[in-house]
């Protein structure tokens, strides 16, 4: 620990945005990184407690209280060496983690967390601005072939990882960019799609090869909700040409919602929107839907809600309303019930600061025809709640102006056709079935088949696909090689 008295002098500072006028009318990141000396201080509040309860509250278990040290200390360049030993990625974490790590830091307990997230933010940005993120091809090649079937966080931290310990890694994806859902889904303005690219780039140099627009499974069968494809490699094919596979697939299946009204036109999946606007900002490919002018209703809170709320705003929407089924969280928790877990209390996220009208315990009862097949109202009842338990409060019934709606009520599952083509077995929740700890963790039924992040744990975050795509990386150097020396 740097400094004794950090944590007494020192306020929690988090990073500024720029103002909402500027932010709305472009796609642009708006986050404002720390300077050297805001990092500094931040570092030096960091009490490296006997019990890191931030490195456990991590799912990649950054060793936090190192790098917080060394960034105290202007030592920025060990700082980003610490960070990559855990993070293949801390500049996607750095941008877009919901930073469990700090609910969990011990100054959570009766005062404010360190800014962990944001001192991540200005290592990894400063360790590109200084060119100290290079490339690291393995000296020895090991002839060992794997596919990596999607590429998310969970495949390509899985392909770094074993084009580093000398396997020749296959990416086979089958949008027409690199990312999975930070490429195409979460906006530009959370996550500048170069930062993605520059990382592709970086694993290219490392002998990673990339193959867009190519489908892996069957072509007779669903695709999921974006497919830009143009070439169908088989499950089989796969498996005869490579000695590992490891689907790194999402979990596309969007949770629908079956009321009366739901077919009318101006009613999306939130990713039916959400993807073809990042096309719209990245390839120039108008997005179909265009909400300006509209009375937009978002259902489902979470990231992919705020994302929608966010970019209707840009689009210009006459208003935004998002509706969540559960009551209104408290303001805050209570601390000496949740901490050091992830508490339950109301989040507010910058695109809801934007301009979003929030109205809790509400369910949607259906939609309203115009008479000419287009959404134009929406009708809801409020909710009661009680000892987890709904019910519809008797009267409550209200209508509202609707002329979009997007449904972000989550994901149930990845799509199933991939996995049947393998004939991978799935679990109760229809996501392919593997452990995670224990022998032969990450691995299929099928022989040679492994799987990683949301395919197999289910719609979750991105740092936990981080995780899960270097465990498996492990298992399938072990698997390969007989042992590994790539972290678990
Ligand atoms: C709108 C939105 C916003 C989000 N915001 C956040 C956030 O702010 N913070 C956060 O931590 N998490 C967020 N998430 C969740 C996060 O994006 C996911 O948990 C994470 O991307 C999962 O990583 P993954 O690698 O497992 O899968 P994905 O990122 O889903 O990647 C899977 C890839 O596999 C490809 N693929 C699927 N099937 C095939 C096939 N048969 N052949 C070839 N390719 C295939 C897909 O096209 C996709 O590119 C958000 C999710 C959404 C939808
Ligand atoms: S990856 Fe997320 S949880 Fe881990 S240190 Fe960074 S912000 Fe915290």
């Amino acid at each position: 620990m740097g400094k004794p008295t950090g944590f007494l002098e020192f306020e929690r500072l988090s990073e500024a945005y720029a103002p909402v006028e500027q932010r709305l009318k472009n796609y642009k990141e708006f986050v404002v990184t720390l300077t050297d000396e805001e990092a500094s201080k931040q570092g030096a509040r960091c009490m490296d407690c006997g019990i890191p309860f931030c490195n456990n509250g991590c799912p990649v278990n950054n060793i936090i209280p190192d790098w917080n040290d060394l960034v105290y200390r202007g030592n920025w360049k060990e700082a980003i060496e610490v960070l990559h030993s855990t993070n293949n990625f801390p500049d996607f974490t750095g941008r877009i983690c919901p930073a469990p790590c700090e609910a969990a830091c011990t100054l959570n307990i009766n005062t404010e967390a360190v800014g962990i997230k944001s001192i991540e933010h200005a290592i990894i940005d400063k360790a590109w601005e200084n060119g100290w993120v290079k490339p690291q091809p393995s000296a020895v090649k090991t002839g060992k072939k794997v596919a990596v079937v999607g590429s998310g966080p969970a495949g390509l931290a899985a392909a770094q990882q074993l084009a580093r310990v000398g396997h020749d890694v296959t990416v086979f994806e089958k949008s027409s960019r690199i990312g999975g859902l930070l490429g195409f889904g979460i906006p530009d303005f959370k996550l500048d799609k170069a930062v993605i690219d520059r990382r592709v780039e970086q694993m290219q140099a490392e002998g990673v090869v990339f193959k867009t627009k190519v489908l892996v499974g069957d072509k007779n069968l669903p695709a999921g909700i974006n497919n830009d494809a143009t070439e169908v490699v088989s499950a089989e094919a796969l498996k005869a040409e490579f000695d590992a596979v490891i689907l790194a697939a999402g979990s596309e299946v969007p949770r629908d919602l079956p009321v009366p009204g739901r077919e009318l036109k101006g009613i999306y999946a939130a990713l039916e929107f959400l993807i073809p606007q990042n096309k719209e900002v990245q390839q120039g490919i108008a997005n179909p839907i265009n909400v300006k002018g509209k009375h937009v209703i978002v259902i489902g809170g979470g990231d992919t809600g705020s994302d929608c709320v966010g970019t209707s705003n840009r689009h210009g929407a006459a208003s935004v309303t998002q509706f969540e089924l559960m009551p209104m969280p408290p303001e805050s928790e209570n601390k000496a019930l949740t901490w050091p877990y992830w508490p339950y209390k109301l989040r507010t996220s910058s695109s809801h600061d934007e301009g979003c009208s929030r109205d809790f315990a509400v369910a949607t009862k259906g939609f309203v025809d115009d008479g000419k097949g287009n959404v134009k109202a929406l009708k809801a009842v409020r909710l009661d709640w009680k000892d987890g338990k709904m019910a519809e409060v008797a009267g409550s019934e209200f209508e509202l102006p609707c002329d979009a709606a997007f449904l972000a009520m989550g994901f149930t599952n990845p799509v199933g056709s991939l996995l049947d083509a393998f004939g991978v077995e799935k679990d109760a929740r229809a996501n392919a079935k593997a452990t995670t700890d224990g022998e032969g963790c990450y691995r299929t039924n099928v022989d040679k088949v492994f799987a990683a992040g949301d395919v197999r744990r289910g719609q979750s975050l991105v740092v936990w696909a981080i995780r899960e795509g270097r465990q498996a990386a492990r298992e399938v150097d072990a698997f390969l090689m007989g042992s590994s020396v790539l972290p678990r």
